[in-house]
């Protein structure tokens, strides 16, 4: 790999194609498999990653939003695309890029039957979400009855699957709760393929779905956003897994602060005895957030780590570097390879998803495939 020389976040396909291989092990040969590449792809590159994942063979992609796909078919994207959460405002755009909805409510599904009686479509694949305990986004039970008869009704668009989404598949002391919206997917899932001609494939398992629930639930396609970015939500399996992301700078400036100097704004941190420090060009607005500063977050220079001190400036952070070897122009890794963006992330009360997908579009993308 090459060296650092301004911050930049390197997109390794290889370590993708190896995640989607190892979760790829722990299903059945025929189970299809959805990449999750929503928020940019957890914050890598949507269009790098979903080109790799449809190369690798993958049956479907998802985003969040429908101006995530549209960028896709804009990039050459081919593959069947859901849209998480789609509004009403985009359904026009959504026919003519062909991205399927999650339709989650009575309002959406008759919105998207009109705007696609509109367009003249036939069939138009959709997806019908059920709420079945994270009551987030989704139809009840009880509503079964009343989706299949509107889908009867017309043939504009087609339910091309139905799925749910759990909501602690990753914790094992909820794992009665989970069994349970498990229960309640396979009942409603029955009864939609009972009522409906084209029997709809169903989902529900998301990476550590795949990982706790790949007996009892894996159905006919398992979605996966995560553990393909090389986090599997447990130390187990994230030895498995090769980060995707890895979040590089280099040394701006090292200083030599004198007892009783302080660092950075509002001057939080205090020299107790000499220290060395070294500046790094990457700060919160790159998506390092201020719940890093003050030793909460830290950073890797040639192996040794080197806490964050002071507050977190917009452009910028402050390391020590008293006992490290290193000179300005040095490389800086913030997570990746070497270093769980999990771990980083726990320092400061969060999860590896939110610091992927916080690292902002400033940051260059340098994309590796070998
Ligand atoms: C984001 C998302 C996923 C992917 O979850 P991971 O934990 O990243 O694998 C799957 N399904 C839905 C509905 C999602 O919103």
């Amino acid at each position: 790999m090459p060296k650092a020389k301004e911050t930049v976040l390197e997109i390794d396909l290889g370590a993708l194609a190896h995640n989607y291989q190892y979760l790829r092990s722990r299903l059945a040969a025929n189970t299809m498999f959805m990449g999750v590449v929503k928020a940019f792809a957890y914050g890598s590159d949507s269009v790098a990653i979903a080109l790799k994942l449809q190369q690798l063979g993958f049956e479907y992609l998802a985003v969040a939003y429908a101006k995530e796909g549209v960028a896709l078919r804009k990039a050459g994207i081919t593959l069947p695309i859901l849209v998480l959460h789609p509004l009403p405002i985009s359904f026009k755009k959504m026919i003519k890029h062909r991205l399927e909805p999650n339709i989650y409510s009575f309002k959406i599904l008759r919105e998207f039957i009109a705007e696609a009686e509109k367009s003249e479509v036939i069939d138009f694949p959709v997806h019908i979400k059920f709420n079945t305990g994270l009551n987030r986004l989704g139809f009840l039970e009880e509503d079964v009855r009343q989706i299949a008869e509107m889908a009867m009704g017309q043939n504009s668009i087609q339910v091309a699957s139905v799925f749910s989404h759990l909501a602690a598949s990753e914790d094992l002391n909820e794992r009665d709760f989970t069994k349970r919206q498990l229960a309640t997917f396979d009942r409603i899932a029955n009864a939609m393929r009972a009522s409906l001609p084209n029997k709809p494939f169903r989902h529900t398992l998301n990476t550590s779905g795949i990982i706790n629930y790949a007996h009892e639930a894996q159905y006919e396609l398992v979605r996966s956003g995560i553990g393909l970015y090389g986090y599997g939500n447990e130390a187990l399996i994230d030895k498995e897994l090769r980060p995707v992301a890895t979040l590089k700078t280099i040394i701006s400036q090292i200083h030599h602060i004198k007892e009783g100097d302080t660092i950075g704004y509002n001057r939080k941190f205090t020299a107790e005895k000499p220290i060395v420090t070294a500046t790094l060009p990457i700060g919160h607005a790159d998506g390092i957030g201020r719940p890093y500063g003050n030793r909460k977050g830290f950073v890797w220079i040639n192996g040794q780590k080197a806490p964050i001190i002071g507050n977190v400036c917009m452009d910028m952070i402050m390391v020590e570097v008293t006992e490290i070897d290193c000179q300005e122009g040095d490389e800086v890794i913030l997570f990746g390879k070497q270093a769980s963006a999990e771990t980083l992330a726990k320092g400061a009360g969060t999860i590896s998803y939110e610091i992927l997908t916080g690292i902002s579009q400033r940051v260059k993308r340098q994309i590796v495939d070998k």
